[in-house]
C-alpha cells in the first residue's frame, strides 16, 4: 500500500483562504487591520528568505507588514529599544524577531522583552506556560502547523499512540505537550525520543502518529514504522544542490527530510513530503497568530 500524501501546500492554501476572509471581516466590522512587525538583524541568507516570505504572506492576506532590517553589528541595547517601541505601537499586533540573532546578542533576553500579547511566535515563557496548561493563545508555529496537518488529514488522535522524535523547545517539546492535552485534535498517549533513547525503533514501531523532528536525514527508516501509521516529517536538511526548475542555470538547495521518504511511503498510511509538507504550514500559523493578536484587541 502506498501512503496518502498530506500536502502542506494545499492545507496551507485552504487555511490562508479562510484567514483572508476573517481579516477582511475584522477590517469591515472593527476597522482593524492586523499588523506584523518583523525584525531581522544581519544578512543570514536563510533568515532573509524567511523574513521576506513572512512579509509577503502578510500582504497577501491583507495584513500590514512592518519590516525592520538592522545591521549585524546592532547592539543588544538598540534591539531591545526597537522591541520596546514595537510593544507600544498600536498598529503592531505581532512581533517576530527572526532567529538566530548574532552571537553578541542574548536571544533569550530579546524574546522575553516582547509583550506576551504580541508574541506571535509563541516563544515567550508566558506563552510557553499558557501552552502547558492548555490555555494557549499563540501556539508556536511549526507545532501548530503539524497539529493542523494531523487534524485536516482526518487522522484520529484520541487514544492514539503518538511518538515524537526530538525534544527541542521549538518543535519536539511543544508538539508533545499539544498532543497530550485534553482537547479535540489531541488526547493522545505521547512518547518523546531523543539521542539518549535506548531503542528508538521499539518506540517508533508502536506509533499510530509518528512526528520526526531530529534534523538528521533518514533518521527514520521503513523498518521503524508501523504499517498504516501517519508520518509527519518536520526535518529540513540541505543535502546538496540541484538546478532550479524556473532557471536551470541557477542552483538551489536540495532538501531532504528526516524520514527515508520513498521506502517509508510504502509502509505508512499517510505521510508529509519534504519540501511541501510541514514547511508551508509554519508561516501560515504565524499569520493565524497575528490575526488572533489583532482580534484579541477588539
Ligand atoms: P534541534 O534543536 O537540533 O533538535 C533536534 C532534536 O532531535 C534533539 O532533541 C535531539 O536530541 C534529537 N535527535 C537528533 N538526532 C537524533 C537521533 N538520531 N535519534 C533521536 N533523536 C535525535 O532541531 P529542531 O530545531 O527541533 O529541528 C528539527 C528539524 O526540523 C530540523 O531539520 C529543522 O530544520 C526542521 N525544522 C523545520 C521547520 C519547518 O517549518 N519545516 C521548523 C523548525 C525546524 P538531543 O536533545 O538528545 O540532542
Amino acid at each position: 500500500m502506498t501512503a496518502e500524501i498530506i500536502s502542506g501546500k494545499e492545507v496551507a492554501k485552504a487555511i490562508r483562504a479562510e484567514l483572508a476572509v476573517e481579516v477582511a471581516k475584522l477590517k469591515e466590522e472593527h476597522g482593524v487591520v492586523p499588523g506584523l512587525a518583523t525584525v531581522l538583524v544581519g544578512e543570514n541568507p536563510a533568515s532573509v528568505s524567511y523574513v521576506t516570505a513572512k512579509n509577503k504572506a502578510s500582504k497577501e492576506l491583507g495584513m500590514n507588514s512592518f519590516q525592520h532590517t538592522l545591521p549585524a553589528e546592532t547592539t543588544e541595547e538598540d534591539l531591545l529599544k526597537l522591541v520596546d517601541e514595537l510593544n507600544k505601537n498600536d498598529d503592531v499586533n505581532g512581533i517576530l524577531v527572526q532567529l538566530p540573532l548574532p552571537k553578541h546578542i542574548d536571544e533569550n533576553k530579546v524574546l522575553c522583552a516582547i509583550d506576551p500579547d504580541k508574541d506571535v511566535d509563541g516563544f515567550h515563557p508566558v506563552n510557553v506556560g499558557r501552552l502547558v496548561i492548555g490555555e494557549e493563545i499563540f501556539p508556536p508555529c511549526t507545532p501548530a502547523g503539524i497539529q493542523e496537518l494531523i487534524i485536516r488529514s482526518n487522522t484520529p488522535t484520541s487514544g492514539a499512540e503518538v511518538v515524537v522524535v526530538g525534544r527541542s523547545n521549538i518543535v519536539g517539546k511543544p508538539i508533545s505537550i499539544m498532543m497530550v492535552q485534553k482537547k479535540e485534535g489531541a488526547n493522545a498517549t505521547v512518547t518523546v525520543c531523543h539521542t539518549r533513547t535506548r531503542d528508538m525503533a521499539e518506540h517508533t514501531k508502536r506509533a499510530d502518529i509518528l512526528i520526526v523532528a531530529a534534523g538528521v536525514p533518514k533518521a527514520v527508516t521503513a523498518d521503524m514504522v508501523k504499517p498504516g501509521a501517519t508520518v509527519i516529517d518536520v526535518g529540513v536538511n540541505r543535502v546538496g544542490e540541484k538546478p532550479s526548475k524556473k532557471d536551470p542555470n541557477r542552483m538551489v538547495a536540495l532538501l531532504e527530510g528526516d524520514v527515508d521518504y520513498e521506502p517509508v511511503k510504502e509502509v505508512a498510511g499517510k505521510i508529509t513530503p519534504v519540501p511541501g509538507g510541514v514547511g508551508p504550514m509554519t508561516i501560515t500559523m504565524l499569520m493565524r497568530n497575528t490575526y488572533r493578536a489583532a482580534k484579541l484587541r477588539v
